[in-house]
C-alpha cells in the first residue's frame, strides 16, 4: 500500500468546518487504499496571535498578553466542542493544560521583559501541538484509525531558533524508529508541522510557513509515495490571486521551478520545502482543500515544455538594497569575500548582487541588523541602504535561450522605475528590484502581458472562462 503524507495549512484547519473537510479528504485517501500520514498547522492565524502575546509579555504588558492567551483558549475549546462528542471531556482537558502553561511562560516572560529566539519557539509550538491534538481526535470520531504523534520527536534540528535547520539522517532514523511502526499497525499519525526540538529535545521551529517543510521532511525519511499540500487556492497559479484574481493555475511545474517560486516570495510553498523532495523524486502536489475535486499543481523532476516563456511571477517585499561604493578597490583581490565575511558574520542572507567597476549591490531582508551591517561595510567603501524595496521574480523553463525576452518584460513596466536587474544564475529566473509601491502594479503589467494566450496544456485556461 502505498504511503503519502498530506499537509494541511492554516486555513485547512480554521474552523470546525474546514476540519470536517480536512478529514473528508483524508477519509478519501483512505478509502482509495493509500496509507496517509497528516501534518497540520496551528489554526489560521493562531502563530501570529502567539507572536503578539509573546511581544506585548516581554513589554511588561502582561494582561494584553493574558488576554489574547485567554482568546485562543476559548477559540480551540469552541471548536474542539463543535467537532467531538465523545472525547470532548479530554482535549478540553488537554486544552486548558497548554494553555495554563503558556500563561505561565508569558507572565515569566512579563516579569524578565526579555524574548530569546529559543522562547518564541516554545510560545509559538502551542499553535500546532494544540491544533493537532484537536484534529487527531476529530479524525478519531469521524472512524479514522488516527494517532496524535509529537512533531518533535521526529523533526530533529540544529539550535538555530526561528529558523532551524533540520539534520536528516537523524530524522529518517526516527521516523522508522517513530512513525513507522504505528503507520505498520495501521494507525493514521496526524502531527503538528513546523515544530521541531534539537537533539537535546528543547523545542525549535522550522521558520514561518514551515509546516510545508515538515512535510516534505516525513514524505522523503518515509520514502512517500508523494507530498499533498493542501491549501487555500487550487495550486500554484500565474500569479498571487490576491493581486491578480484572474491568475490561472499552473497544472505543472518542475521542482526547479516551484523552488525558484517560493524563494522569491511564492507564499504557496515553503522554499525549503522542495529539497527532500527531489532528493527523492518524490512529486508534491498543491490541492485545495475547499474544492478537492480540482487536479491542483503536479511539482515533478521533469518540466515540460510550455508555449509561454513563463510559468509565474513571484514578489517578495520588505527588502532593502545595500549600495558598497568604493572606487579604488573593487577589484583587489579579496574584497568580495571581505563584504560577504561580513553579510556572513550578521547571519545575513544575500538575495541577489549586481556589481560595475565602482560598486556592489546588494538586496536582504530589511532586518533589524542592517546597521550594524552597514557600519562594518563602512570600513571597507561609503555605503548606502535604502528599505521598502520589492523583488520581482519571472520564472520559467523556457526562458533558456529567447531573444528578446528582457525587452518584453522591460516594456510591459516601462513606466516603472527598475532599481536593479538580474537574470542567468538559475536560467529560469528573471528578477528586478523595484520600490514596493510599485510592486502590485508591475505584476498586474507582466501578468497582463505574458498570459493573454496561455498554454492550456500547462495552464488552466477552462477557469478564465466565464460562467454562465
Ligand atoms: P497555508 O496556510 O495553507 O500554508 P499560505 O497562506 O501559506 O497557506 O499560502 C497560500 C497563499 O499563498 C494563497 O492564499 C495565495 O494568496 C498565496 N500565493 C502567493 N503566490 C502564489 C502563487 N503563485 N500561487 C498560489 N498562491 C500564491
Ligand atoms: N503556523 C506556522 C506559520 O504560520 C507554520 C505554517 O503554517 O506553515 O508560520
Ligand atoms: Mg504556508
Amino acid at each position: 500500500m502505498s504511503l503519502v503524507v498530506m499537509k494541511f495549512g492554516g486555513t485547512s484547519v480554521e474552523d470546525p468546518a474546514a476540519i470536517e473537510r480536512t478529514a473528508a479528504i483524508v477519509a478519501a485517501r483512505v478509502a482509495n487504499g493509500k496509507l496517509p500520514v497528516v501534518v497540520v498547522s496551528a489554526m489560521s492565524k493562531v502563530t501570529d496571535q502567539l507572536l503578539r502575546a509573546a511581544d506585548h509579555a516581554c513589554r511588561g504588558e502582561r494582561d494584553a498578553a493574558l488576554a489574547i492567551s485567554n482568546q485562543l483558549r476559548e477559540r480551540h475549546k469552541k471548536t474542539a466542542a463543535t467537532l467531538l462528542k465523545k472525547s470532548t471531556q479530554e482535549i478540553h482537558e488537554f486544552i486548558d493544560e497548554h494553555f495554563n502553561s503558556l500563561d505561565e511562560i508569558l507572565r515569566g516572560l512579563a516579569a524578565i521583559l526579555e524574548l530569546t529566539p529559543r522562547i518564541s519557539d516554545l510560545i509559538v509550538s502551542y499553535g500546532e501541538r494544540i491544533s493537532s491534538r484537536i484534529i487527531a481526535a476529530a479524525f478519531q470520531e469521524r472512524g479514522l484509525n488516527a494517532a496524535h504523534f509529537d512533531a518533535r520527536q521526529v523533526i530533529i534540528t540544529d539550535s538555530q531558533f526561528q529558523k532551524a535547520t533540520p539534520l536528516f539522517p537523524l530524522i529518517e532514523k526516527r521516523a522508522e524508529e517513530h512513525l513507522r511502526p504505528l503507520i505498520k499497525l495501521g494507525q493514521l499519525p496526524v502531527m503538528g508541522g513546523f515544530i521541531s526540538a534539537n537533539e537535546a529535545g528543547i523545542t525549535t521551529t522550522l521558520g514561518r510557513g514551515g509546516s510545508d517543510f515538515t512535510a516534505a521532511l516525513i514524505g522523503g525519511a518515509l520514502n512517500a509515495e508523494g507530498i499533498e499540500i493542501w491549501t487555500d487556492v487550487n495550486g500554484i497559479m500565474t500569479t498571487d490571486p490576491r493581486i491578480c484574481p484572474d491568475a490561472l493555475r499552473v497544472k505543472v511545474i518542475s521542482f526547479e521551478e516551484a523552488a525558484e517560486l517560493a524563494y522569491f516570495g511564492a507564499k504557496v510553498l515553503h522554499p525549503a520545502t522542495i529539497l527532500p523532495a527531489v532528493k527523492k523524486n518524490i512529486p508534491v502536489y498543491v490541492l485545495n482543500s475547499r474544492n478537492a475535486a480540482n487536479e491542483g499543481t503536479r511539482i515533478t523532476s521533469l518540466a515540460p515544455h510550455c508555449k509561454s516563456p513563463f510559468k509565474s511571477i513571484a514578489v517578495k517585499k520588505k527588502l532593502s538594497i545595500i549600495d558598497v561604493v568604493a572606487s579604488r578597490m573593487l577589484m583587489t583581490h579579496g574584497y568580495m569575500k571581505d563584504i560577504f565575511t561580513i553579510f556572513d558574520k550578521h547571519h545575513c542572507p544575500v538575495d541577489m548582487v549586481s556589481t560595475s567597476e565602482v560598486s556592489v549591490s546588494l538586496t536582504v531582508d530589511s532586518n533589524d541588523n542592517l546597521p550594524a551591517i552597514a557600519a562594518d561595510l563602512s570600513e571597507l567603501a561609503d555605503v548606502k541602504y535604502e528599505g521598502r524595496k520589492a523583488l520581482i521574480c519571472l520564472v520559467g523553463e523556457d526562458i533558456r535561450g529567447q531573444n528578446g525576452m528582457a525587452a518584453q518584460v522591460f516594456n510591459a513596466i516601462r513606466h516603472i522605475n527598475v532599481r536593479m536587474i538580474s537574470q542567468g544564475a538559475s536560467e529560469i529566473n528573471m528578477s528586478f528590484m523595484i520600490d514596493e509601491d510599485d510592486a502590485e502594479e508591475a505584476i498586474r503589467s507582466l501578468h497582463a502581458t505574458f498570459f493573454k494566450d496561455p498554454d492550456p496544456t500547462i495552464f488552466d485556461v477552462e477557469a478564465r472562462k466565464p460562467i454562465h
